[in-house]
């Protein structure tokens, strides 16, 4: 995201412009029902305007022009035109490649671009959020999916609408190798070797990351901490080295209620604990194994737990999703490795674990364990 507002700078500064070339200019169309804003608008000689657009994509990408590009300067082409000022073309700029190109537009591509503007309406007035994708490869790279939930969705009603509780607030990964981090007037600073690569409103900061070689300083740490936002540092790599977090953590009240919720028992909750580690069972399973059979058995057995009348019936359905579950696991791993390496599961087996699958599970239930 970072990387496509960088991109933008130039393009959302008005004061940018220059004769025949103008920056950030708003558009809006009572017709198509839109508002938008043009990054770059270029004037040839007849007066006649072309459409640029800003894009980041990145290098290892084709700069090709995408549907939803094409939809955005019909939007905005319609809205120029519907403002009454002729437009004579559109173009995409990719600004990782520096390269242009031109994207005429065809009565289709308006129709599909209205079309959207339509669809979009009835989604925003609908009372239900629209079903989630199935089975989707786009949904493990979206930004949304902790928010959309697609794999948990379809098995419980939405009764609210899901929104990002913030949107504006982002957790901030500082990478670039010899920074420095710091806090000035309410804003994150980074800058290294004296150049400033960016700043940040500490109020949009919900937490810091630091990769590898990054100082920050003891007044910004303050600051975060004093915030109660928290600070972890890894290595280059990924691999979590420390953190820090406030004195004043909001951890003690939930473990106080957690022993007492153990003195006693807690049916409620070991009921939810079952059908969220069965639910997790059938997720994985559904993704990357192939037992759509026990898939089905453990969405039942899911439903199942949380209706468990007893502590007994409930050790019951998740010794049996358990068993149905790694009953397939084997499907879960790439067939090639299975052959090559000669892999075999049938059961766990904790101590000793007598296969490289059951060492492999064991070793990691220990780390997780840490
Ligand atoms: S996770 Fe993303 S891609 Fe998948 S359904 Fe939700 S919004 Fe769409």
């Amino acid at each position: 995201m970072e990387i496509g507002t960088q991109a933008h700078t130039p393009a959302d500064d008005p004061t940018g412009s220059r004769a025949r070339r103008y920056r950030a200019v708003d558009v809006i169309s009572h017709d198509l029902g839109v508002t938008g804003r043009c990054d770059t608008v270029e004037l040839d000689e007849n007066a006649a305007m072309t459409i640029v657009e800003h894009k980041a994509t990145p290098v290892r990408h084709r700069p090709e022009v995408t549907e939803p590009m094409r939809i955005q300067v019909a939007l905005l082409a319609g809205a120029l035109a519907d403002m009454g000022y002729p437009v004579s073309g559109q173009a995409i700029y990719f600004t990782n490649h520096h390269t242009r190109v031109d994207v005429p537009l065809t009565p289709a591509d308006r129709a599909l671009a209205r079309d959207m503007v339509a669809a979009t309406a009835r989604t925003l007035a609908a009372e239900q959020a629209p079903p989630p994708l199935e089975d989707d490869r786009r949904c493990s790279r979206c930004s949304h999916i902790s928010v959309c939930l697609p794999d948990e969705r379809p098995l419980t009603l939405v009764t609210r609408r899901i929104v990002v509780a913030d949107p504006d607030t982002q957790v901030l990964h500082l990478a670039t190798p010899g920074s420095r981090a710091y806090v000035t007037r309410g804003r994150i600073e980074v800058s290294k070797s004296g150049e400033k690569l960016g700043t940040f409103p500490i109020e949009r900061v919900q937490g810091v990351v630091v990769h590898g070689n990054v100082d920050l300083s003891g007044g910004l740490i303050r600051e975060l901490l004093w915030r109660s936002l928290s600070v972890v540092w890894c290595t280059s790599s990924g691999r979590v080295t420390g953190w820090a977090r406030a004195a004043q953590g909001p951890n003690g009240g939930p473990r106080l209620l957690q022993h007492v919720a153990s003195q006693h028992g807690r049916i409620d909750l070991a009921r939810q604990f079952v059908a969220t580690k069965v639910a997790n069972q059938a997720t994985l399973l559904r993704r990357h194994g192939d037992a759509p059979t026990a898939v089905t058995r453990l969405r039942e057995l899911q439903r199942e737990a949380l209706d468990s009348p007893s502590l007994t019936n409930l050790f019951g359905i998740e010794g049996d999703a358990a068993a149905r579950y790694f009953a397939h696991f084997l499907t879960m791993l790439r067939p090639k490795v299975v052959a090559t390496e000669g892999l075999t599961f049938s059961t766990q087996t904790r101590r000793p674990a007598r296969d490289p699958i059951n060492a492999a599970l064991n070793f990691l239930l220990r780390s997780a364990d840490r």
